[in-house]
């Protein structure tokens, strides 16, 4: 499997797949991986004949105090999990794109991304920049690619919803394919910092996915009402007092504006904390 570090090694190798007349696939992540970046892998897999799995932690995607530093850095485990993918996809090629931040920032860097229409909307709003570094470095990385289809998780709705707006505003062509959220068996969505909970913490996580269904079951009654709703998801969490709700919302997916009733398609996402841990999680009714 190649292994790319620089983005002249990226460009070289989208070239030698231009020249075999390969689609490409790009599947941006932060390493630590798991059987939900690995889902976004095969569906690459489904849908071109070369992949690229991007391994960058970002820096400008966290704020002060946040994990950062301390983010899971697992490259030996994350190339073996991509190789036995790789062994499993005959005749598909796998690369590995592991830049380091002076490779995506070089000395200098000063030019950002921002689709202010999104700053304050879900993750946006409680983690300030966040959406500023996530959109700047997928624009980065779509640029530099130009791979024809990327890949992403619902997981990360909001971050969908921006990559997408990003992506056609600056009119690159790649298209944004989102694929299904992965759980572990309990309900808990794969997430890589599910591994900084402890005993307690991983049961008392799986509120997320509680209020989640709550809300579901209500609307699959028949409430379209956002605020009753999302007041049923809040009331869930009261259940398990020691996770912090950070937010709790339903939104139009593409827009991430709240709305005032929900229709088949809307999005409940929430995010709380579990000890220090922020997990995220949502559905679409
Ligand atoms: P991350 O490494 O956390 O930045 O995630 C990289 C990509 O994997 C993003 O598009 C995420 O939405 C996606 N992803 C993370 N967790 C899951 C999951 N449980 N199911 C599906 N996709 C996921």
């Amino acid at each position: 499997m190649r292994i790319l570090k620089t983005i002249a090694a990226l460009r070289s190798w989208r070239e030698e797949q231009r020249a075999q007349h390969k689609s490409v696939g790009l599947v941006p992540t932060m390493g630590a991986l798991h059987a939900g970046h690995l889902s976004l892998v095969q569906a690459a897999v489904q849908g071109c004949s070369s992949i690229v799995v991007s391994i960058f932690v970002n820096p400008t995607q966290f704020g002060p105090g946040e994990d950062f530093e301390r983010y899971p850095r697992t490259f030996e485990a994350d190339n073996a999990l991509l190789q036995a993918e790789a062994g499993r996809s005959y005749f598909k090629q796998i690369a590995i794109f592991a830049p380091s931040v002076a490779e995506i920032y070089p000395r200098g860097a000063n030019t950002f991304v921002e689709v202010p229409e999104f700053d304050a909307r879900l993750d946006g709003g409680s983690r300030p920049g966040h959406f500023r570094g996530v959109a700047t470095v997928v624009a980065k990385l779509l640029i530099a690619c130009g791979a024809d289809r990327a890949y992403f998780g619902q997981k990360d709705a909001g971050q969908c919803a921006l990559i997408r707006r990003m992506a056609t505003d600056l009119l690159i062509p790649t298209e944004i394919v989102v694929c299904p959220i992965v759980r572990e068996a309990d309900g808990l969505a794969m997430s890589s910092r599910n591994r900084y909970l402890s005993a307690a913490e991983r049961k008392q996580a799986l509120v997320l996915g509680r209020a989640l269904r709550g809300a579901q079951e209500m609307f699959g009654a028949g409430e379209h009402d956002a605020k009753k709703l999302r007041e049923a998801a809040v009331k869930v969490f009261a259940s398990e007092p020691a996770v912090r709700v950070d937010f709790v919302e339903i939104v139009e997916w593409s827009t991430l504006k709240p709305v005032a009733r929900a229709e088949s398609g809307t999005l409940c996402a929430v995010a709380a904390y579990v000890g220090k841990t922020r997990l995220i999680d949502n559905i679409i009714f």
